[in-house]
């Protein structure tokens, strides 16, 4: 961050939930407060602008489709040529949810009310990309980028403000982790995934940010199973690092606590010190309120891993913390197969006993680290593999094609059924349609037609992120 004005952040609070009109001027007030939109955007100009979409719910998984539309009405009233929103759902989404993000555009609404506002939408699945260089880059070196987001001349990162599992919160900075190739994101699921939010923004920071905080959420987001939280506030900031310094602490974190920000104030893309960030509008005081964080964040996670269910015993060493997150959100589904006991093996080093205290079809091998463990572990490996029983998952990080061979394995062994799993899915969406339509009556889902039938591949649990 070089020397000369400190960042402007400016937030805008209701008391209760605005409608569409007044979300259009809550927008016009809070980038007015930054200096108004023509310090942004220029006549002629292409706006880009990343939305937070990544799976197929609305407010508060998702941006309001209210607060995108009035974002692209100002970025056409200042004189924008083209203003185009972008978005690529998450791996998590596509093989969990066995969803596309032109599916999702449609059914929340968020395509038809961009183009009655002018704009216009890019699906990032397919989209041309170019290999960048990462200045510094630490995790990434280069990246496939979105050459639409890299030529724009102007940037806005339109985020949603939510507790995230993984990194404590997801507001502007990790909502650029949705720029990245389905490989690109599935690779920085793991303990370095903040160090590689960092990186994103060493290719392009955005010019703009606005946080949609008018249905936030709070608890195990950031997806369907966090709990919102009607804030009924939009801030807008020009440096994303201050901006979501300024939004965690408005959620009553310490905006050291959260990764991201921390490292990258650390490489000096912005203030994560309040003091060094002029607020405007509404002062941080007035409007905190004290967001409950993930169930891993004010817990240990061991919590959750070890002796917490009677009939999961779980053998872990040398694991990062992605493998005890997983392990944890894995022991939670195997949990509800009782009475039958289970043996989980995690790490690069684990240590189990000389008898396990599951039969073999019980026995989990996750990750890659336990799947080249040497030793008794690698000796239970073997044998597994002769007998043909039990379930070896490589992976890192373990995510969605590891938690989709355990959906697998679970439905073979007749512990579950592919029909309990479907109507887990369909019964957790049908709550999120229900909240929203109360939250704005205005609102009801576009029907599109279903995902193909075995599009849907490790669904049941687990968090991931855009
Ligand atoms: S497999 Fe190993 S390196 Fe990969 S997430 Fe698990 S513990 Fe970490």
């Amino acid at each position: 961050m070089s020397g000369g004005a400190r960042p402007i952040v400016a937030i805008i609070k209701e008391e209760s939930r605005p409608d569409a009109s007044r979300i259009r001027g809550m927008v016009r007030e809070a980038v007015d407060l930054l200096g108004g939109v023509g310090r942004f955007v220029g006549p002629g100009s292409h706006v880009v602008i990343k939305t937070n979409i990544f799976a197929p719910y609305p407010p508060p998984v998702s941006v309001d489709r209210h607060t995108t539309a009035a974002v692209v009405e100002l970025c056409r009233a200042a004189g924008a040529r083209r203003v185009t929103v972008v978005e690529g759902v998450s791996v998590g989404t596509k093989m969990g949810r066995g969803e596309t993000t032109e599916r999702v555009m449609r059914e929340l609404g968020v395509r038809r009310a961009v183009e009655q506002a002018g704009g216009d939408i890019v699906c990032l699945d397919d989209t041309p990309r170019v290999r960048v260089e990462v200045p510094g880059g630490v995790v990434h070196h280069q990246l496939d980028y979105p050459e639409i987001v890299l030529r724009a001349d102007v940037l806005v990162d339109l985020c949603a403000m939510k507790t995230h599992v993984n990194t404590l919160i997801t507001m502007g900075i990790k909502n650029f982790h949705g720029l990245l190739t389905d490989e690109e994101k599935y690779y920085g699921h793991r303990d370095d995934l903040d160090v590689k939010l960092v990186d994103i923004l060493r290719v392009r920071q955005p010019d703009l940010v606005i946080v949609d905080g008018l249905l936030a959420m709070e608890g195990d987001g950031a997806g369907e199973y966090g709990v919102p939280v009607p804030m009924n506030l939009i801030m807008a900031g020009d440096n994303v690092v201050a901006t979501d310094a300024v939004g965690a602490s408005v959620m009553g974190f310490d905006p050291l606590d959260v990764p991201a920000v921390r490292i990258a104030a650390h490489a000096r893309m912005g203030p994560a010190d309040l003091g060094d960030i002029e607020v405007r509008g509404r002062a941080v005081e007035e409007v905190r309120r004290r967001f409950q964080p993930p169930f891993n964040w004010f817990r240990p996670v061991d919590r959750f891993v070890t002796g917490s269910f009677e009939n999961v015993h779980v053998f872990i060493g040398g694991a990062c913390p992605w493998c005890w997150l997983m392990t944890a959100l894995i022991g939670r589904q195997l949990g509800l197969t009782a009475p039958r006991q289970w043996s989980v093996i995690v790490g690069s080093d684990p240590k189990v006993p000389s008898r396990l205290p599951s039969e073999p079809k019980h026995t989990i091998v996750l990750g890659d680290c336990a799947c080249a463990a040497t030793g008794p572990v690698k000796e239970l490996r073997n044998s597994l593999l002769i007998r043909r029983e039990g379930l070896i998952a490589p992976g890192c990080p373990t995510f969605r094609p590891t938690l989709a061979r355990l959906e697998e394995y679970l439905v073979e062994i007749g512990a579950v059924t592919a029909e309990m799993l479907e109507m887990k899915r369909l019964f957790i969406k049908q709550k999120c349609f229900d909240y929203y339509r109360k939250v704005d009556p205005t609102w009801e889902p576009e029907p599109v037609a279903e995902p193909a039938a075995g599009s849907r591949r490790g669904g049941a649990e687990g968090e991931e992120s855009p």
